[in-house]
């Protein structure tokens, strides 16, 4: 690896096998909490998201979702312009009569989220009050909750964050049930959901739920019997408040790639008692599926470098998968910001001599991303054209958080998400 340009000669902090963690101040090249909605919104099925912002939040959301509006949307955005800049009662008075014609309108919307965003006339409505106030006229009709995805308080994965911990907030309090119940804490994609149950299941794991819901009337359990496994590593608050509820975490890496999968799954095992050969039996299978599927890519990804700019906050899990189980070089893992708890386990599988930056200064990333020259890049979408245009490969690091990927059956898929842009570069230079 290339001396580290620009760094603190002295890391503020070791994790793992002594991997130091530098931190970085400066400016920050990361999409704001709103970008969650785009997944949020398919997840819990029976949910609005209206964003209450300005025009430039109403295109954020808008080309971030893309064109894909077929029937009617889930997700708006309520303009609060200068026009309302007159006084906050009025905004106030605004933002009551957009909820209840939408709510008139969309009689079939039963939980609907205020998401706060940056303009001072939006931080100063509270919408947190706004929502009570509004649940106390809507009662029955529909859950109304608050969150910000403001680009001053969240990255972008961290609007989910924000959103489930309201969820969790507005869940009422619960006495412990006779029996243990397993709540699995993230967003995923319902076949991977539909995957991961059918494990449980054959593993003899029977309590099972999925936070979000797909449904505003599922009650989630969580309480002084309840264990959770993360299947995110950007849920930091959501995790305080489960915990301030009872519920005990169980310590595992996350489930990206077959070790990954097969340590989280073994985490719930064990805390179950589920003897070695039952755990065997019911996965040896898929790994075995898995890691076949997962050598097709391996020959484009061995012995190829790689640096992540920080942006989605999976970024310590997926360079584990890509160093352990693909053969991948990391040479710098940037990560907006570091949970040591939720992430202890993956530090352990870690390999020596890489560089983890948390927070970010862009420019002075940059140089040393120029210095390193990694074969591929993952980054932000604002930074992967103009280092592509440097002749450096990308990979959109938010395609990582749309695509399903975790699990054994999308092991391979994800190996592949990096091998794409590899091989395509090798094919424009031949
Ligand atoms: S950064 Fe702020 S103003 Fe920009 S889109 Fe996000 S919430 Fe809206």
């Amino acid at each position: 690896m290339n001396a580290i340009v620009d760094l603190p000669k002295e890391a503020q902090a070791h994790v793992g096998k002594n991997i130091p963690i530098y931190k970085e101040r400066g400016q920050r090249e990361v999409f704001c909490g709103l970008t969650g909605i785009i997944w949020l919104h398919r997840k819990i099925q029976d949910a609005f998201f209206l964003v209450v912002g300005s025009r430039t939040c109403a295109h954020l959301i808008q080309s971030a979702a893309g064109v894909m509006i077929f029937a009617e949307p889930r997700f708006a955005t309520a303009i609060i312009d200068d026009r309302d800049l007159a006084g906050i009662a009025d905004a106030h008075d605004e933002l009551d009569r957009v909820v209840k014609a939408l709510l008139t309108r969309r009689p079939d919307i039963k939980m609907l989220f205020l998401v706060g965003s940056c303009p001072s006339e939006v931080i100063k409505l509270d919408l947190s009050r706004a929502a009570q106030r509004l649940n106390k006229e809507m009662i029955n009709q529909c859950r109304i909750l608050s969150y910000s995805g403001s680009g001053i308080e969240t990255t972008f994965t961290q609007g989910e964050d924000a959103c489930l911990a309201s969820l969790i907030s507005d869940t009422p309090k619960q006495a412990p049930a006779a029996e243990q119940n397993l709540l699995i804490v993230g967003c995923l994609p319902d076949i991977v959901e539909d995957q991961f149950q059918r494990i449980f299941n054959e593993l003899g794991i029977a309590n099972v739920s999925f936070f979000p819901p797909k449904s505003s009337k599922q009650v989630v359990e969580i309480h002084s019997n309840t264990q959770y496994l993360l299947a995110q590593p950007f849920l930091a608050e959501t995790a305080r408040l489960i915990e301030e509820r009872g519920a005990k975490r169980l310590s595992a890496p996350f489930p990206f790639g077959v070790e990954g999968t097969t340590a989280w799954l073994k985490a719930a095992a064990n805390a179950w008692g589920i003897d070695e050969s039952k755990f065997d039996q019911v996965t040896q299978v898929r790994i075995d599926r898995a890691k076949k599927s997962l050598a097709r890519y391996l020959p484009a990804l061995e012995n190829k470098s790689i640096s992540f700019f920080p942006d989605s906050q999976l970024e310590i899990p997926l360079a584990r998968f890509l160093s352990k189980e693909c053969g991948m070089k990391v040479l710098e893992i940037g990560t907006p910001y570091i949970h040591k708890q939720h992430l202890e386990c993956e530090f352990d599988l870690l390999p020596e001599n890489i560089r983890i930056v948390e927070g970010q200064d862009v420019e002075k990333q940059l140089d040393r991303c120029r210095s390193d020259k990694p074969d591929i890049v993952v980054c932000g979408l604002g930074l992967a054209n103009p280092l592509e245009s440097e002749g450096i490969t990308t990979k959109w690091s938010i395609e990582l958080v749309f695509s399903p990927v975790h699990g054994y059956e999308q092991a391979a898929d994800l190996a592949e998400l990096f091998a794409r842009p590899l091989n395509r570069s090798l094919k424009l230079a031949a």
